[in-house]
């Protein structure tokens, strides 16, 4: 397929260089970061989207998303998919899909998780929202670059389901550093509150598959000194985009919004940024130094 590939930073890089890996014609471009080895450079969005089946993007919020579509929904010929794997707010989504509709497109919104490392190795999941015809014709790239792509509905489905699914994230993470804060206090062993928490009630992905606590269950980020993995300011970029559709929708999420004030304390105020999401144990166990 000819692909216009826009957005080329820690994840669209390695999306594009798989897709290229995969035989797939990639025209690239990013407004600082490289091109990566086997996709060809193109001069601007536009030059990278004229002739493309698909146009990819990968970018930074909805406000650049929103930007990047007007330049490059012009150029692009008629049936065209329209595919942004960014994580945007739902609007942002829907305002670009009907954008892309008028002029004749078909257009998916359809954002990750796995990380950079998920991005690197083809194992992402991607969530899709848009008409079936496009999740059909985008499906093979998806496989080229995840294990597993859920079509979940129309234009900002894919929005909805990856911050409903980060929302009880962030939350969980919070719940479950919190518990091993007040076993501290309360002389509980954590590899014991381990041993019953993740057999019991209590379990999570947050307990079970990613421990905040080093040296306890699988290895995860709390063993390598919390670098991420999932950086907590993208946590709170998630929490902030639940937050925002909780309220233009009119959904009551109180513990998503205080979900959002913990991260937000933690990475603008604690020192929390740069570190893994988890590492909200170590500050509310006290070990941040005077920060926490
Ligand atoms: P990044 O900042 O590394 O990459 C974004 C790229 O977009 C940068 O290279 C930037 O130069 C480029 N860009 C900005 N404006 C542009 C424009 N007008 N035209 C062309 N290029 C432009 O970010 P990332 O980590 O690759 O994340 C990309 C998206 O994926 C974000 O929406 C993020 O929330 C989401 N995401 C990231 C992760 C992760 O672990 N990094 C995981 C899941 C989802």
């Amino acid at each position: 397929m000819k692909i216009g590939f826009i957005g080329l930073g820690n994840m669209g890089a390695p999306m594009a260089r798989n897709l290229a890996a995969a035989g797939h014609e990639v025209r690239g471009f990013d407004i600082a970061a490289p091109v990566p080895g086997g996709v060809v450079p193109a001069p601007s969005a536009a030059g990278a989207a004229e002739d493309a089946e698909v146009v990819i993007t990968m970018l930074p919020n909805g406000d650049i998303l929103r930007a990047v579509a007007g330049e490059v929904i012009p150029a692009m010929k008629k049936g065209a998919v329209f595919l942004d794997c960014s994580t945007v707010d739902v609007e942002s989504a829907r305002a670009v899909a009907g954008q892309a509709a008028e002029a004749g497109l078909l257009a998916m919104d359809a954002p990750v998780s796995g990380g950079v490392g998920g991005a690197q190795a083809g194992t992402l999941t991607f969530m899709a929202g848009g008409p079936a015809e496009a999740f059909e014709i985008v499906k093979p790239l998806f496989d080229v670059m995840g294990q597993k792509a859920v079509h979940c509905g129309a234009a900002g489905a894919g929005q909805a389901a990856k911050i409903c699914n980060n929302m009880i994230l962030g939350a969980t993470m919070i719940a479950t550093c919190e518990a091993f804060a007040l076993a501290d206090r309360l002389g509980l062993d954590r590899q014991k509150m381990y041993d019953v928490v993740s057999t019991s009630s209590g379990q999570s992905w947050s307990m079970n598959v990613y421990c905040p606590a080093p040296g306890v269950g699988p290895q995860s980020p709390a063993d390598n000194d919390y670098r991420p993995g999932f950086a907590a300011e993208l946590m709170l970029k998630d929490l902030r985009l639940a937050r925002q559709a909780a309220e233009t929708s009119g959904a009551r999420t109180p513990m998503g919004a205080e979900a959002a004030r913990v991260y937000e304390e933690f990475v603008e105020r604690a020192g929390g940024r740069g570190r893994d999401f988890s590492a909200i144990l170590p500050w509310l166990a006290g070990e941040f130094g005077n920060e926490g």
